[in-house]
């Protein structure tokens, strides 16, 4: 039988507990058990699709479609268990559900359907349906911040889960937040007894508590936190911002004895832990070798998680290419109102990513414009691919008006339009061409060589496409598919000849990479803006030379 592990958060959000979650399923893993992942997020949409990434920060796509929280990038990152739209529920997809089985009628026997034990046994159902045979650990991580009315029927159920399964089958991991009071000069743990106090007034007893800090708790004030909120000693574990890199966390974690907690507490029989390769990688991180500047240029910049998986990413190709990869994160109007010079100059590479609607879109195609005619190498992600074609059409193919249909729709050259299958869709929620397709590569192609492959498989999010009208006249001219459906029907890669790396993608490989395994096209688009930075320091160095000699 699986055991459970329950993980909440209390005094604040944004304290990590998607990292420590994913973290915890990667220690699990490397001591051999088999772990699956799965977060409630208690709001009411039915998935984070519908919303702005301002409110919510990336929406991650999963092979099966599902569009869910960006935790789920966390633990994909972190762990090898397997993630489908099981994994993620909101208060609005448990509703959706209640109420559809009670319109159908029979399902709840003409009783009046409630909170308890309706909506409560419907968020159970979901944490059984992870526990099968072959999973040792289930990890739920429960959205929000203890002391929310909206988290309460999240709370009650995984309360009731431990009479179900017994309580020895269940963990509950309490991740806070131990203030510091600069003007005191001292760590204050009463808002950890609030939040404790909080969680055991609804009938939990958390048996582990991280304690997210800046500063080292003392001995005294593990004992007090101990004390007051009824946690053994041993199980007040610190967890301190880290100061290189996210990956680190799982190894501090270790460091503080978590990993044996656990497994002692659940009874797990393992084999000793492995972090031969985790530690190899972060060591890494820690001494690059070189350094290479790339510009993101998007339009969500100010929020920090918009476009997570894509730093994340750059971050992995960094690691990959023994470099530290500095990201400047540009805002697509800024390049329409200032220049693409004055904003990209000097920058070693370019990556357009993923987005929707008309703001920034002429900033991201002058950016695109100056990676195509500087040589600078150019990474296009889905609408960084979509602005590609049009920025082509425009100039090289002299098609002044090619546009996307998303934002011209009156365009006299739709070089990107709406997808037929998407023509009947009138419903926004999760309707997009979604989750993993194939896609044949063509020989002798970047991407090709990028994979190593002839056929790949990656995730998608969109509803336009390349408009394969006007394919002839771009391959004609320099811009080739190299990547298309295996029926040749859709273009899902499109490349620059004559041009050291200018690759751009209708789907999101953000999503498929990992620390330990950088993403191919990632890792390619660093190493080639690491060969830009080399080749430009060359010429500055012979003209120096060539200053230095004529005076
Ligand atoms: N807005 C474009 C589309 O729907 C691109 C989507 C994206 O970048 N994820 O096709």
């Amino acid at each position: 039988m699986a055991k459970h592990i329950f993980v909440t958060g209390g005094v604040a959000s944004s304290l990590g507990k998607g990292l420590t979650c994913a973290s915890i399923g990667m220690l699990l893993e490397q001591r051999g058990l088999r772990v699956r992942l799965q977060k409630f997020d208690p709001y009411i949409n039915v998935d984070p699709g519908t919303m702005s990434p301002y409110q919510h920060g990336e929406v991650y796509v999963l092979d099966d479609g599902a569009e869910t929280d960006l935790d789920l990038g966390h633990y994909e990152r972190f762990t090898q268990a397997p993630l489908t739209r099981d994994c993620n529920y909101t208060t609005g997809k448990i509703y959706l559900s209640v109420i559809q089985k009670e319109r159908e009628g029979r399902y709840y026997e003409g009783k009046t359907v409630q909170v308890i034990p309706h909506v409560t046994d419907e968020i159970k159902e979901a944490i059984h349906r992870l526990a099968s045979d072959d999973v040792d650990v289930v990890i739920t991580e429960i959205g929000g911040t203890v002391g929310d009315i909206e988290g309460l029927p999240f709370l009650e159920a995984i309360r009731q889960f431990a009479l179900d399964v017994g309580r020895e089958n269940c963990l509950y991991i309490h991740l806070t937040l131990v203030v510091y009071l600069k003007a005191a000069g001292e760590l204050k743990t009463k808002p950890t007894q609030h939040s404790v106090g909080a969680l055991r007034q609804i009938g939990i007893q958390p048996d582990v508590l991280i304690c997210r800090t800046e500063h080292p708790i003392s001995a005294e004030d593990k004992d007090k936190i101990a004390l007051f909120c009824n946690v053994e000693r041993k199980a007040v574990i610190e967890e301190r911002d880290k100061q290189f890199s996210i990956y680190e966390v799982p190894l501090s974690l270790v460091h503080h004895g978590l990993d044996e907690i656990l497994v002692k507490r659940l009874g797990l029989k393992t084999r000793p832990l492995d972090l031969d390769d985790w530690s190899a990688m972060v060591e890494r991180i820690k001494n690059p070798k070189q350094e290479v500047r790339i510009a993101v240029v998007g339009k969500y910049m100010k929020h920090r998680d918009a476009y997570k998986s894509v730093y994340e990413a750059l971050d992995h190709a960094g690691i990959a290419n023994r470099a530290r990869v500095l990201v400047e994160r540009v805002e697509a109007e800024e390049v329409g109102s200032r220049g693409a010079e004055a904003i990209l100059g000097g920058v070693d590479g370019i990556l357009v990513p993923g987005g929707f609607g008309m703001r920034g879109i002429e900033g991201k195609i002058e950016a695109i414009r100056f990676a195509r005619t500087h040589e600078i190498p150019y990474f296009g992600i889905c609408l960084g691919m979509q602005c590609a074609v049009v920025e082509f059409a425009r100039e090289v193919l002299g098609l002044e008006d090619a546009n996307s249909t998303e934002f011209d729709p009156a365009t006299d050259h739709p070089v990107i339009w709406l997808m037929e299958e998407q023509q009947s869709v009138r419903q926004r929620g999760g309707t997009m061409r979604l989750g993993s397709w194939p896609c044949d590569l063509a020989p002798e192609s970047l991407a090709r060589a990028a994979y190593g492959t002839d056929q790949i498989a990656e995730r998608h999010r969109h509803r336009y496409e390349f408009n394969n009208a006007y394919r002839r006249a771009f391959e004609e001219n320099g811009l080739v598919a190299t990547g298309t459906s295996p029926d040749g029907t859709i273009v899902e890669i499109v490349e620059l000849l004559d041009h050291p790396w200018f690759v751009a993608v209708q789907f999101h490989p953000e999503f498929k990479s990992k620390p330990t395994r950088a993403h191919p096209l990632f890792r390619e688009f660093v190493a080639a803006a690491l060969r830009q930075r080399e080749a430009s320091r060359t010429v500055a160095s012979i003209e120096l030379e060539a200053e230095v000699g004529a005076s």
